[in-house]
């Protein structure tokens, strides 16, 4: 019975509509834009021009007016955002490139793809986020770049990070999938390294209605290079200077991202306000921790903002201590109908392809207690306080050892 189908990450995941608090709902999410969609769509049905054009040109700048940096190119996701940025940047056999472990996959599964190396550093424990001195020692005369995740919406050290990479001639490229509109001392995410790489996954803080990406950029060597890798390497037509691939970006999401992004900060507010209501109900609690630093002895741990940062809480994500003790709140949350992620259940250094790799060798154990204990739990716009309030009720009463019944 009325069922809400959202394909998240290839796996069809459906959620009842009487769920009490779902992790997501698009398409609540879209429905204040509906009219405004329908007439782009009309617009675009009748232009003819179904590829390129203004919707891609004026997203574009639209973006980098938006980031502060001086060019942006739209692309197919985020994967071929920072697949493209690697190959604008020459990445190629023989190279190793710095990336955390504890991330979505793309991020070094482009580096593989590539033939180069990914390897893999320790996040810190409080921000989820790479750890600038693990970087530091991971450098051999390969390392060619270092490509820092800003998870779940805040940004990764990327002082530290830059001067590092800086002092060893290496390039940054920012993942910045989780993250747009996240800022560090008032300067955007993406508007740091030689490239940022955004997504518009339908998960994402600015959703499209389908797959799309960009890279930012304030080189304008870098963006014209990206421009031609875009479609194959080819400048002019049928004449082809590099070996590139089909990464366009389809108008129809240009003139729909469009719609939404004047809304993107507002909507932003509406999850730190979310995250707020989680800090002030759980963290007043004896057995909650507000850090890493104060937990012990603590079973819950809300997440961090470290200095500088504005987090713009792509994900609420909390840690959840004890031998079992995430996968018995995990039950009750589901029987409660509420939902919940666990973003990620096992490092890259843990996975299958990646095992041979790295000689299988690699361990991080920063990343893999976080692979235990981690738990995002709703913070979307479109849930309302009062399921917030709810979502607490629920992991109050797991702390307090009953089943909240
Ligand atoms: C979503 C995501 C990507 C990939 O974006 P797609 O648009 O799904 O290809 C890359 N890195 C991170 C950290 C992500 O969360």
């Amino acid at each position: 019975m009325n069922e809400i189908g959202v394909v998240i990450r290839g796996e069809s995941c459906s959620f009842d509509a009487s769920m009490s608090v779902p992790l997501l709902n698009l398409a609540e999410h879209n429905r204040p834009y509906q009219d405004r969609m329908r007439e782009a769509f009309d617009r675009f049905l009748a232009s003819g021009q179904y590829i390129g054009g203004d919707q891609v040109t004026l997203f574009e700048k639209e973006v980098a007016s938006y980031l502060g940096v001086s060019e942006c190119v739209a692309v197919s996701s985020g994967t071929d955002a920072l697949l493209l940025a690697l190959m604008a940047l020459d990445v190629g056999p023989g190279d190793e490139v710095i990336c955390p472990s504890f991330t979505f996959f793309a991020t070094a599964g482009v580096v593989h793809r590539l033939g180069a190396k990914p390897v893999f550093a320790e996040i810190l424990e409080g921000s989820f986020n790479m750890d600038p001195e693990d970087i530091e020692h991971r450098i051999t005369p390969r390392t060619k770049g270092i490509i820092p995740v800003h998870l779940f919406g805040q940004m990764a050290n990327i002082g530290r990070i830059q001067a590092i990479a800086d002092k060893h001639g290496l390039f940054v490229v920012e993942d910045a999938a989780q993250a747009i509109g996240a800022r560090h001392n008032g300067k955007h995410a993406g508007s740091f390294g030689a490239f940022g790489a955004f997504s518009f996954y339908p998960t994402k803080n600015l959703s499209g209605l389908g797959d799309s990406g960009l890279v930012s950029t304030n080189d304008p060597k870098l963006a014209a290079k990206a421009r031609i890798l875009r479609v194959h390497g080819m400048d002019p037509v049928y004449y082809h200077s590099h070996v590139g691939g089909n990464f366009r970006f389809d108008p129809i999401q240009g003139a729909l991202l469009r719609i939404k992004l004047p809304d993107l900060d507002a909507s932003i507010g509406l999850r730190q306000e979310r995250a707020a209501c989680y800090v002030s109900r759980l963290g007043s609690h004896p057995a909650v921790a507000l850090s890493c630093e104060d937990a012990a002895g603590k079973r819950l741990v809300l997440p961090e903002t470290s200095p500088g940062n504005a987090h713009t809480f792509n994900q609420f994500t909390i840690r959840v201590r004890g031998e079992g003790a995430r996968d018995r709140l995990v039950a009750q949350l589901k029987a409660a109908g509420i939902g919940h992620g666990i973003y990620y259940p096992l490092g890259l250094h843990q996975q299958e392809c990646f095992c041979c790799h790295t000689g299988g060798s690699v361990s991080l154990p920063i990343t893999e207690a976080a692979c235990r204990e981690v738990l995002s739990i709703p913070i979307v716009p479109e849930i309302k306080l009062e399921q917030i309030d709810e979502v607490c009720d629920r992991i109050i009463g797991f702390l307090d050892g009953g089943s909240a019944a």
